[in-house]
C-alpha cells in the first residue's frame, strides 16, 4: 500500500494537476478566476477541458457529470460519456469548454417550491471553479451551482457562494478601517465534525423502517443502552476500525482532510471530522463524505446510518459546523492577536458574531430545520431549540469590564482598552469546553452544534455567512464617518455588548430553567418544531436581511420556505404510512402467533393435568390480546389521521397539523407495540431489536 502523501487527492484535478498540465498562460488565468472570481473566457475554458478530459480519461474515466446540491439536500449528477462519433464509424473522447462552463439537466422533477414550473423544465448547471473536480465511479464530477433560467438559485451552493461574497464585502470594509490594506478576501473557514451509526446490513434489511425513513419507528429500549458511558472514545471495534481505515483512504484519494475518528457517546454510534478549509469546499467535501460513508459501509456489510435519530431513548447525531474567519494573508480574525490592535479587531469580529447570533437566533434555528433534527433539538442530549451563545467565563469576563468600563483583574493598567491594551490569551482548555451550547467560542472559532447529521452545512453557513455580514456593515457604516475611530470603536463594542449580552449563556443548555429564562426573562425565542420556525424565514426583517445582501430574493426565499415544509411533511407521512405497514403485516401478526401458541400450550396443560389454572398463560394471552386489539386500533386511527390530511390544502396548515396529529399518532402507535415487543419471545418477533442493533456489530 502506498503511503498517504503519494495519493491524497489522486482523484482530484487540483492546483497541482492544473500547474502540470495547463500551459502557464491558461492556468494563470485559470487561478485569477479561482481566486479573484475573474471571468473565464472560451478559449481557457477550451484549455482547461481538454486538460481535464485527458486527466481523467488517463485514470479510466468513461463519463462527466455537473455535479449540484438541489434542495433535496443531496448532491445530484447527470453523467454524459466523453464518446464523440468519429468519421471513420470510430469514437474519440472530446469535452468542451463549453460542456465545462455550463450544463443543461432536465431540471423538471428536482424541488423548486414554485419556483419553476414543471412545464418549464429548463434550468441550468454552471462551474464553480474554486472547488476542484474529481473523478468519482469512473465519472469526472465538476462541481456547479445551479440555476433556472432567469438565474433564479435552486440550489444550496449559489446562495452560499452569494453568503461568502456579502461577508467578504463587509470584512474587508472593516479590516481597511483598521489600517489592513493588504488582505484582498476574507472567507469563512469550516471544519464540520459528522456523527453517525453503523449498524450490520443484514439486520438492516429487516427492517423496513430503517430502509425507507432512515430510523426505527418501533423498538423497546434494551436492557443496556448509553448509561455506562462506556463507548465514548473507547476501544474501536476491528470491524468498525476496518471501515474507518478503508473510509479514510477513499476520502484522501479526493482530497478530504479526514483526520479525528473516535467513539462517540451512543453504542454503534461514532464520528468523523476533517481538518478545516473553505466553507464552498467544506460544503462539497461534506456532502462527498457523506456519500462516501454510506458507500464504504456496504462493503463491509454494515449500514452507515445518517439520520438525526436512529434510535429512541439513544443519542442522536449531529454536525458540528466549526467556524471562523480567515484572511488570504493566513490570518484567523477570530483568534486573539498578539498586540492590542490585533485585539480591538478580534473583539470587534467576536462582537459581530454576537449581536448577529442575537439578531438572526431564528434564521439560524431555520437553517437546521427537517423533521429529523426535530427530534433531536429540545430532546435531553443535543443542544436545545433556543440559540445562545457560549463564551467561556474568561472572555465573559473580559466583555463584562468592557460593558461596565470596569477594571480588568489580568491586566495591569486596570481597564481594557482597545487599541491600548493586550488581552490575556484564552486558553484552549477542555475543561471550559461548553458541550450543551447551540453556538460555542472555542478559542479562535464558534462551533454550531444545531445542524442535523444528515443536513447539508450549506444552509446553516448561508445564514451565520449573512447575519456577520450584516453586523460587520452596520459597524462599517458607524465606524468610517467616526471622528475619532478609538472612541467610536469602544462605543460601538460597548453598545454591541449591552444590547446583546442576553444571548450569551454559559450555562447548562440542557436544563429545563434554561429554557424558562430563555423564553421568559431574556425574550430569546424557542421554535421546538420546524412548523413553528420556519414561516418565520419570510419575516420583513430576514427577507430584508437576506435581499439587502443579495443573498437570496424574495421568490427564493419563498421557495426555500415551500420547500423545506413540503420535506417535513413527506418525512412524517412515509414514517406514518411505513408504520401502519408494518404494524398490520408484521407486528400484530407476530404477536397473534404468540398468543395463540400460548393458548394451545395452556389447553396442551389441562389434557396432561385436568383443572390447572395455567395463571401464566392465561395471563399472557390476556396482555397479548389487549396490545394486539390497541395496536390494531391506533393502526386505523393513524391512517384515518393520515387520510383527513388530504382537505388540507396550505403547507403551513398541512405542516401544523402532521406536527399536532400525525406525530403524536405515531406516538401512540409505537407505544404498545414496544409492550408487545418486550413481552414476545426473539423467535416470533419480526425484526431486530434495538439490542441486536446497537450491539450487533463487532
Ligand atoms: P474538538 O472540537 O472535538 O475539540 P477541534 O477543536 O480540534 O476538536 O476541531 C474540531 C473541528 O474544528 C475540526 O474539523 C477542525 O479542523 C475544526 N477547526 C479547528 N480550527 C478551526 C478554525 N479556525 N476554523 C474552523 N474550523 C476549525
Ligand atoms: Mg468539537
Amino acid at each position: 500500500m502506498a503511503a498517504v502523501p503519494e495519493y491524497f487527492g489522486s482523484m482530484v484535478f487540483d492546483d497541482r494537476v492544473m500547474k502540470a498540465n495547463l500551459s502557464a498562460e491558461v492556468y494563470r488565468s485559470l487561478r485569477k478566476t479561482i481566486d479573484e472570481g475573474a471571468k473565464l473566457n472560451i478559449g481557457v475554458a477550451n484549455a482547461v477541458a481538454q486538460a481535464m478530459k485527458d486527466w481523467a480519461v488517463a485514470r479510466g474515466a468513461t463519463h462527466f457529470t455537473h455535479w449540484f446540491q438541489p434542495l433535496t439536500g443531496v448532491t445530484a449528477e447527470k453523467h454524459d460519456s466523453f464518446i464523440s462519433p468519429s468519421p471513420d464509424g470510430g469514437v474519440i473522447m472530446e469535452f468542451s469548454g463549453k460542456e465545462l462552463i455550463q450544463g443543461e439537466p432536465d431540471a423538471s422533477s428536482f424541488p423548486s417550491g414554485g419556483l419553476r414550473a414543471t412545464f418549464e423544465a429548463r434550468g441550468y448547471t454552471a462551474w464553480d471553479p474554486t472547488s476542484y473536480a474529481f473523478l468519482k465511479d469512473k465519472t469526472l464530477c465538476i462541481p456547479t451551482a445551479f440555476c433556472g433560467y432567469n438565474g433564479e438559485a435552486l440550489d444550496k451552493k449559489t446562495p452560499l457562494l452569494r453568503s461568502m461574497e456579502a461577508l467578504n464585502r463587509q470584512a474587508l470594509r472593516v479590516l481597511r478601517l483598521f489600517g489592513n490594506t493588504e488582505v484582498r478576501r476574507v472567507s469563512p473557514s469550516v471544519g464540520p465534525e459528522q456523527e453517525y451509526f453503523l449498524v450490520d446490513a443484514d439486520m438492516w434489511a429487516k427492517r423496513r423502517d430503517l430502509r425507507f425513513t432512515g430510523r426505527t419507528l418501533f423498538g423497546a429500549k434494551p436492557p443496556k443502552g448509553q448509561e455506562m458511558d462506556d463507548h465514548y472514545f473507547g476501544t474501536i471495534k476491528p470491524r468498525v476500525a476496518a471501515y474507518m481505515a478503508d473510509l479514510n483512504d477513499e476520502l484522501w484519494k479526493l482530497g478530504i482532510l479526514a483526520k479525528t475518528q473516535h467513539n462517540e457517546v451512543a453504542p454503534a454510534q461514532h464520528e468523523l471530522a476533517p481538518i478545516y478549509t473553505t466553507v464552498n469546499i467544506a460544503t462539497d467535501h461534506n456532502q462527498l463524505t457523506m456519500e462516501l460513508m454510506q458507500k464504504v459501509a456496504a462493503r463491509h456489510g454494515l449500514v452507515c446510518l445518517l439520520h438525526e435519530k436512529p434510535f429512541v431513548g439513544v443519542n442522536g447525531s449531529g454536525k458540528h459546523n466549526n467556524w471562523s474567519l480567515s484572511t488570504d494573508t493566513g490570518v484567523n480574525l477570530l483568534s486573539p492577536g498578539d498586540t492590542p490592535y490585533e485585539n480591538a479587531q478580534f473583539l470587534l469580529f467576536l462582537c459581530a458574531v454576537i449581536k448577529a447570533v442575537d439578531d438572526y437566533q431564528d434564521l439560524l434555528r431555520i437553517s437546521v430545520a427537517t423533521a429529523g433534527n426535530d427530534h433531536r433539538l429540545g430532546a435531553n442530549e443535543a443542544p436545545p431549540a433556543v440559540v445562545s451563545v457560549f463564551l467561556g467565563d474568561e472572555l465573559a469576563a473580559i466583555l463584562g469590564c468592557i460593558e461596565y468600563d470596569a477594571p480588568y483583574t489580568s491586566i495591569d493598567t486596570g481597564k481594557v482598552r482597545l487599541g491600548v491594551d493586550v488581552l490575556p490569551k484564552f486558553r484552549r482548555d477542555t475543561t471550559d469546553r461548553n458541550r450543551t451550547s447551540p453556538f460555542a467560542f472555542t478559542g479562535n472559532k464558534f462551533e454550531f452544534r444545531m445542524v442535523g447529521s444528515a443536513d447539508s452545512i450549506a444552509c446553516a453557513n448561508i445564514m451565520l455567512n449573512t447575519a456577520v455580514a450584516e453586523s460587520l456593515k452596520v459597524y462599517a457604516d458607524r465606524l468610517e464617518g467616526a471622528e475619532d475611530f478609538e472612541t467610536a470603536l469602544q462605543a460601538m463594542i460597548r453598545k454591541t455588548i449591552q444590547d446583546h449580552k442576553r444571548i450569551i449563556f454559559n450555562g447548562n443548555g440542557y436544563d429545563d430553567a434554561w429554557i424558562k429564562e430563555a423564553v421568559e426573562k431574556r425574550g430569546l425565542l424557542n421554535y421546538p418544531s420546524t412548523p413553528d420556525c420556519v414561516p418565520h424565514l419570510l419575516d420583513e426583517k430576514n427577507v430584508a436581511l437576506l435581499t439587502s445582501h443579495g443573498v437570496l430574493s424574495r421568490a427564493e426565499l419563498v421557495s426555500r420556505y415551500e420547500v423545506t415544509l413540503e420535506n417535513y411533511c413527506k418525512t412524517i407521512l412515509i414514517e406514518a404510512n411505513t408504520m401502519v405497514d408494518m404494524a398490520r403485516t408484521e407486528i400484530i401478526p407476530a404477536v397473534q402467533a404468540f398468543a395463540l401458541d400460548t393458548a394451545k400450550t395452556a389447553s396442551a396443560k389441562r389434557e396432561l393435568v385436568p383443572g390447572c389454572p395455567c395463571g401464566c398463560e392465561t395471563e399472557l394471552v390476556k396482555r397479548l390480546s389487549a396490545l394486539t386489539d390497541e395496536i390494531y386500533r391506533e393502526t386505523g386511527a393513524l391512517e384515518e389521521t393520515v387520510l383527513a390530511l388530504a382537505t388540507v390544502e396550505d403547507i403551513k396548515a398541512e405542516a401544523e397539523r402532521i406536527r399536532d396529529t400525525v406525530l403524536p399518532g405515531m406516538g401512540r402507535l409505537r407505544l404498545p407495540c414496544d409492550q408487545a415487543e418486550t413481552l414476545t419471545p426473539k423467535k416470533y418477533w419480526p425484526f431486530p431489536t434495538y439490542g441486536d442493533l446497537l450491539f450487533g456489530v463487532r
